[in-house]
């Protein structure tokens, strides 16, 4: 917009500018010439009436004497019909040009008239004329000329101005443009920023309503109203889902129920037995599978409960991990721990358990035998970061962005046949955002996968006061520097 803005600036300062030029021109030139038909015509006049009462011989003394005085820059001619020079005046009082050198135009008519010559050097002369016709019948044509430079002067001093102040106000207009622009447009930076934060995750948002009454304060008042739409939708899937996976567990339990006891005490097929069995692992998935939805949509709709209480996130990293050491070792799989002492996080201690055991689990789920699992607790500026790597199959790049959806299953095979149900993630998501942390991933496939949780750092207030917290921070860093890994 400056660019349009400086360029539009630019043309109308020209446009302008050469109005002004030919309209000075041309004034200046009308002027000049009028100028110079009335002194051809007092020549005329004085010409005539000493034509009539002297001899012809003494009219060039005459005019000399009688205009000698007023000739600065300028001719007097006094021609005959054939363009014999009778008079002519000398070089004016200035120097500036020899009039004797000023071509004869052959233009002479019978109405006064003008006419431009130029001297041998190509300056350029306006000639006035006025034709006389004397008392013995004699025309005669008197001509009244001057240089045409002082209104080439006049001209080139105002292009010169022009020149030098049109870039000027150009300049000034593109600097004080762009500035009134980027403070007009910083509030839709700062919407668009804000806009750009704003996902299905964080839908209670609102962008800033700058109260400029005009089209800015619409656009994000009806920006705002679009994502409580939005929001309003998104709940009532939440809700939705929520709804679904409760009204499943009754009729599920129900059916459970039901196969177990026909399966039981009476004697019956051995294929039939087989289907029921089978049946009632397929309602073991329905029921895993409809809680896990609940557990989500609960926690992504900020209804469910989540207990508070300090939690060592080491701690509980290394006991959730022992408890799960059997199914690494069967594969075998080496577990190898990286903790920092006093990382504490305040939390749900059984959810955020279960985030440790949904991304250990896919961890060994993912790697082969004889590949190991390395989980790291420590403390990061504000944040306390827990840290599950593997060396497994790791994630094909274009499946990355999506792991955290719902259902999603990189490789849906491998995944349902380890009895995945594309919902690990998602609750491990749903909970880290609950207790306002984060969590990313790095993977770089037939390499490995490295998940990274970010959560706030606990400090108790009550406890300790702003010096010794800044210590304890100092001190968690310390044990990291000097003792960068504990295995245990
Ligand atoms: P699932 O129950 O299928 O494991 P998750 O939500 O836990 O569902 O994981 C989603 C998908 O992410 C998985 O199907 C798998 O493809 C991929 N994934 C998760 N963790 C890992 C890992 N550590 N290594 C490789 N792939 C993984």
């Amino acid at each position: 917009m400056t660019a349009w803005y400086a360029g539009l600036l630019a043309g109308s300062l020209l446009l302008s500018g050469a109005f002004i030029y030919l309209g000075l021109e041309n004034y200046l030139q009308r002027n000049l010439r009028t100028n110079l038909q009335e002194q051809a015509v007092s020549v005329a006049d004085e010409v005539l009436e000493h034509a009539n009462t002297e001899t012809q011989s003494k009219i060039p003394s005459l005019l000399k004497q009688r205009f000698a005085s007023q000739l600065n820059g300028r001719f007097i001619r006094l021609l005959a019909a054939d363009g014999t020079v009778i008079y002519i005046s000398a070089i004016p009082a200035d120097g500036s040009f020899d009039p004797a050198t000023v071509p004869i135009s052959q233009n002479r008519s019978k109405q006064p008239y003008s006419d431009d010559e130029h001297l041998p050097d190509y300056r350029r002369v306006l000639i006035a004329g006025v034709p006389i016709v004397t008392a013995q019948g004699k025309p005669l044509f008197v001509e009244v000329g001057a240089l045409y430079k002082p209104i080439e002067g006049v001209l080139q001093g105002l292009l010169l101005n022009i020149a030098l102040l049109m870039p000027l106000m150009i300049v000034v207009a593109v600097v004080g443009g762009y500035l009134v622009m980027r403070s007009a447009l910083r509030p839709v930076d700062e919407i668009t920023m804000l806009a750009e934060r704003i996902s299905s995750r964080n839908l209670g948002e609102r962008l800033p309503v700058i109260k400029t009454g005009d089209e800015l304060e619409r656009l994000s008042t009806s920006l705002n109203r679009m994502i409580a739409r939005l929001e309003s939708a998104f709940q009532h899937i939440n809700r939705f889902s929520a709804d679904v996976s409760h009204e499943l567990r009754t009729p599920l339990t129900i059916l459970r129920g039901e196969l177990e006891a026909a399966g039981r005490g009476r004697r019956l097929d051995a294929d039939l037995l087989e289907i029921i069995g089978s049946a009632l692992e397929e309602i073991e998935r329905l029921v895993r599978i409809s809680d896990q939805l609940l557990a989500i949509s609960r926690l992504d709709a900020g209804e469910a409960r989540i207990d508070r209480a300090v939690v060592d996130l080491g701690e509980l990293a290394v006991s959730t991990a022992e408890q799960m050491q059997l199914l690494a070792e069967e594969k075998p799989i080496e577990m190898r721990y990286r903790i920092s002492k006093l990382v504490r996080v305040e939390g749900d201690p059984s959810r955020l358990k279960q985030v440790v055991v949904n991304l250990l689990d896919n961890a060994v789920k993912y790697t082969a035998p004889g590949g190991w699992v390395q989980v790291t607790v420590e403390a990061e500026g504000s944040n306390a970061i827990l840290d599950i790597a593997d060396n497994g199959v790791g994630i094909p790049t274009e499946a990355l962005p999506h792991i955290f959806e719902r259902f999603y299953r990189a490789d849906k095979a491998r995944s349902r046949d380890s009895g995945g149900t594309g919902l690990g993630l998602s609750i491990v998501h749903a909970i880290c955002t609950a207790h306002g942390g984060k969590i990313t991933v790095f993977s770089a496939e037939g390499q490995g996968t490295r998940f990274h949780v970010e959560l706030p750092l606990f400090y108790d207030d009550s406890a300790f006061n702003k010096t010794e917290k800044r210590h304890l921070k100092l001190a968690g860093n310390i044990i990291e520097r000097r003792q960068p890994s504990i295995t245990g």
